[in-house]
Order: C-alpha cells, then structure tokens, then sequence
C-alpha cells in the first residue's frame, strides 16, 4: 500500500547536498530535478522560531538589517520518515523540517515556477 504523500512527484529517489556549489538537489521518482541553494533552504527554514522571526522582520523591515544572515552550511541531513528531510546547519540550528511536497511544489526551476524563490510553499 502506498500512502498518497508518495506518489511519484513528491517522492525523492535521490537526495544530494553539494557542498561545494552551496546546492541540494533532489531527483524526483518522476524524473524532474530540482535544485535549491542552500542559502534559500536557510532562509525559509520552516521551524517555528524562524518563521517568527520572519513575522518580525515582515512588520519591521529595518531588522533585517541587523546581524549578518545566518550561515548556509549543512552540518548533516537526515530523512524524517519518507516524507521530509532535516537539515542541521553549521551554526546548530536545526529545527526545521522541510516535507518533500513542500519543497516540491518550491522547485525553483522555470518550469515550476519563475521568478525570485519565494517562501517554502505549503509548509
Ligand atoms: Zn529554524
Ligand atoms: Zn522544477
């Protein structure tokens, strides 16, 4: 029995941090690719203390001045069941849990969706 989270487009058959080029690339079960820098990843990390971090910084612009970003280094990653994948970054966040649909429906290819990379969709 296959449950419906896994159906083909939202299911990985591989799964690659490259570090060198500041990537993670997953190959869909359905033969798309697709490719998320992983300063975006940092950047919409899903864990709730990021996320309110990001209210605040929507209601007051000027705090996003302060501080340098946060560093988009992937200590390690680990899969949460077969639906999401857990970055730990270098800095020890590691609390956000990205659902593979989520970062599907993200895909930041043209063919997906265009434009700058928004906010991790559905999460
Ligand atoms: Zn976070
Ligand atoms: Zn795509």
């Amino acid at each position: 029995m296959s449950l419906a989270q896994t159906r083909d487009e939202c299911q990985p058959t591989d799964l690659t941090v490259d570090r060198t080029a500041g990537e993670f690339v997953i190959s869909w079960a359905d033969g798309h690719r697709s490719a998320y820098g992983l300063a975006w990843m940092r950047s919409v990390c899903p864990c709730a203390s990021c996320r309110e971090d990001r209210r605040q910084a929507e209601k007051d612009p000027l705090r996003l001045a302060v501080g340098p970003p946060p560093d988009p280094k992937v200590e390690s990653a680990e899969l949460v069941g077969n639906y999401a994948i857990r970055f730990t970054w270098a800095d020890g966040h590691g609390n956000g849990i990205y659902g593979f649909s989520s970062l599907r429906a993200s895909c930041p290819c043209s063919a997906c969706n265009q434009g700058e990379p928004g906010d991790l969709l559905g999460s």
